[in-house]
């Protein structure tokens, strides 16, 4: 008789013990395989992490422990899905971000190795019906609409259903202009794509990073370099230096969206490269884990989550952009792949690189300190000088003919259009309109989920909450008041295409953001757009501000500074300046030079007149006294415990109890409770409680207690307590 030891999938604190289950001795299980077991009325999905032999039968052992065990259902593994360092670091991981090991180790899996049941269901591949075009038929008859609708189909080789408006496809096909086939999606998703860029000799400052990198005796390098001053051809060639090692190494992107030409040029200087992101399938995110645990790939390329990449012998793991908040995950485990990077990093005896324009700030304060060692490139590989910036201010010269565009940016996209350079326009909200409201009653259009004000989407007509992506048709009626006469209040891509497209009709514009990429490779069909062909214009959201190296780009425009710097987050003028630096280094990276223009209300603002000068030292020690004055961030720690329940007294309750135990803790300086900006989410309200503190792992001490503590008062009250440490929500 064996005796299995197995977490259960459910993911919450009361549940967070091992189960006992019993199997026979020649059923083949491993610590680290799935197995179902019979829980209440049904089968779930179960982790083993120990195994008791026994030479007893089953009525003595029911005897001996005084329990009456059950029979695992089956096995679902017959090898470990995970060795022993990332279990490892799941068990690390339960400690660090409280919650329990079990929703750790759904983290560090992919969908289809989660131990959960709803990982199973998503093995099997993936068909999808495809829309592709009839060879030899005539166009005549069709309206611009539909022709319209053949033009996508034919320029994308066939477009999948889902992606195309359903009612006029049907139409088209009763007709014989198109056809639908079924296609399984197991392609690699950058095949199409690889750009040819050849390896570069490194200029001095390069050369030193590297032999910087590769010899201190610091875990950590911070690599703080310019826009356009070669880091990414640091990190291929550190990358090449350890698998000449021998070892492996892990090249972590902000969401693959936000940097699809870094994946490119890694694939194209290492060819077997895995490559890890939110939109693949759950097939295709398997094919790819299953190289990388094969040992049949040296290099992992991915978003966040690809820092759990199984990888045996890690050299280097590089951060790129490492101040994006997408490093850190919103929901438990609430990690940081910069901090997973580091532990195992250390496992391994490994190097962490972190790349970037503009650090975070908690980072730059870490190489000024010297826990990190620093690695400056201060000159662009091609030796221009970092593009002026000019901010403008939109009080004084905004343009007759739009609110929205003032004359000095008219002028130069007239200017770029007239010479046949490219520019890139950002404005860093989607959809058309932020804020609808009715002009007689004032009634605003609300997220009936979150309370939030939903955006107006003119593609589709329709309202869109960005937040947690409810949909509502607008039918131009004030719920409220019947009234039909509305304000559209602040503006979004679309608006701003729609502004574009009228006054400048010579112009061909693409925009790019959540809307028009989410089709299979959508940001990359874009792009390849916008470098192969006449298009002149690329407009969108920060997706255009990040990673992109198009030479021939001369004008960068920024609609309006001021959505991000009066964000209510002590982090917004850091945030501005990352974003502004970003945007401003797409322009002049090849021969030609690049200008930059910055519109906003708010022209004196120090961030803006510091990012209009490449300021950045300035910049952080400037912004660093007021967060040493308010005592925020990285001069303290910042975590929050926040309580949900559908019955705002209870989360109340329960919130205070909390906040007073949390009173015992004199390091702690405590804010709350509160109801956050998002006080409502999934029909729950939300309370939330901010802890500060120089003492990080008394938070995370007191946290893990106060996740025992208060574990039954929780159940009682029907609420859920969770905790995010190294919070980036303030509100
Ligand atoms: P960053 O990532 O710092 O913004 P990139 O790595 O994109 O910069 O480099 C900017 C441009 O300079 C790219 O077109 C790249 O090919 C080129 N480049 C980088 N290093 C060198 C070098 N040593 N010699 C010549 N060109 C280089
Ligand atoms: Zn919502």
């Amino acid at each position: 008789m064996k005796i299995l030891k197995v977490l259960i999938e459910y993911s919450v604190s009361s549940l967070n013990t091992p189960f006992s289950y019993v199997c026979e001795d020649d059923v083949n299980v491993k610590v680290g395989c799935r197995v179902y077991v019979p829980f209440g009325h049904q089968n779930i999905v179960a982790y083993i992490i120990e195994i008791e032999q026994t030479n007893l039968s089953l009525t003595e052992l029911n005897q001996r422990d005084n329990i009456d065990y059950k029979y695992v259902y089956k096995v679902l593994d017959e090898e470990p899905i995970l060795d022993e360092e990332l279990f490892n670091l799941a068990k690390h991981m339960e400690k660090e971000y409280v919650c329990p090991l079990i929703s750790c180790l759904q983290t560090i899996l992919p969908p289809s190795y989660k131990p959960a049941s709803s990982g199973l269901n998503k093995i099997t591949y993936k068909k999808l019906k495809k829309v592709i075009l009839n060879e030899n038929t005539n166009y005549t008859s069709l309206k611009t609409k539909q022709l319209e609708l053949i033009q996508k189909i034919k320029d994308n080789d066939g477009v999948f259903l889902k992606d195309l408006p359903q009612g006029p496809v049907q139409t088209l096909k009763k007709h014989g202009y198109v056809d639908i086939i079924e296609e399984e999606v197991i392609e690699d998703y950058f095949e199409d794509y690889v750009i040819h860029t050849s390896k570069k000799k490194l200029n001095e400052e390069q050369q030193n990073a590297v032999d910087t990198v590769i010899n201190t005796d610091k875990t950590v390098c911070l690599l703080q370099g310019v826009t356009g001053s070669g880091k990414t051809e640091v990190y291929l060639q550190l990358v090449e230096h350890y698998i000449k090692n021998n070892q492996t190494a892990i090249v972590l992107v902000p969401e693959i969206s936000l940097t699809p030409m870094v994946i490119q040029r890694f694939k194209e200087r290492f060819k077997d490269i895995a490559v890890l992101h939110g939109s693949l399938s759950a097939k295709e995110k398997q094919i790819q884990y299953d190289k990388i645990k094969n040992q049949e790939v040296k290099v992992v390329i991915g978003a966040r989550s690809a820092v759990f990449a199984p990888l045996k012998n890690i050299g280097i793991i590089i951060l790129d952009e490492e101040q994006s908040t997408s490093y850190k995950q919103d929901k438990s485990p609430t990690y940081h792949a910069r901090d997973i990077a580091i532990y195992r990093a250390k496992v391994f005896n490994a190097k962490v690189l972190l790349g970037s324009a503009t650090p975070s700030f908690e980072s730059k304060a870490r190489g000024v300190k010297g826990v990190y060692k620093m690695v400056y490139l201060r000159r662009r590989a091609n030796n221009h000088d970092l593009p002026p910036v000019e901010i403008v201010n939109m009080r004084e010269h905004v343009s007759d003919f739009s609110p929205l565009i003032s004359y000095p940016l008219d002028y130069e996209i007239k200017r770029c259009l007239d010479n046949k350079e490219k520019i890139i326009l950002l404005q860093n909200r989607r959809g058309y309109s932020p804020y609808v409201s009715c002009r007689k009653c004032g009634y605003t259009f609300k997220c009936a989920h979150c309370e939030l004000s939903m955006s107006y989407h003119k593609n589709g007509d329709k309202f869109k909450c960005h937040y947690c992506n409810n949909e509502v048709k607008f039918n131009h009626k004030c719920p409220k008041c019947d009234n039909e006469d509305f304000l559209f209040m602040g503006s979004g891509t679309q608006k701003i295409e729609e502004v574009i497209e009228r006054n400048y009709p010579q112009a061909k514009i693409l925009r790019m953001d959540n809307d028009t990429t989410n089709i299979k490779n959508g940001h990359f069909k874009i792009l390849e757009k916008f470098r192969n062909e006449d298009y002149n214009i690329l407009l969108g959201t920060q997706m255009v501000a990040k990673g992109l190296d198009f030479h021939d780009v001369t004008l960068v425009g920024v609609i309006n500074a001021d959505n991000s710097l009066s964000a209510a987050d002590f982090r917004s003028a850091e945030y501005t300046f990352g974003l502004l630096s970003q945007v401003a280094g797409r322009a002049g990276r090849g021969e030609k030079k690049g200008n930059v223009i910055v519109q906003t209300y708010n022209p004196e603002h120090y961030t803006l007149q510091m990012a209009s000068r490449h300021e950045y030292e300035l910049f952080y020690q400037t912004d660093m006294i007021f967060r040493n004055k308010m005592k925020y961030p990285p001069f303290s720690y910042m975590s929050s415990i926040t309580v949900l329940c559908v019955k705002a007294d209870q989360a109340c309750i329960l919130a205070d109890n909390i906040f007073e135990h949390l009173k015992n803790y004199k390091d702690f300086e405590l804010l709350g409770p509160a109801l956050p900006y998002l006080f409502k989410e999934n029909e729950k309200i939300r309370v939330k409680i901010l802890v500060k503190s120089k003492n990080h792992n008394l938070i995370r001490d007191v946290f893990n207690d106060i996740n025992k503590k208060f574990a039954k008062e929780a159940k009682e009250r029907k609420c859920s307590v969770v905790f995010d440490i190294d919070t980036y929500h303030l509100l």
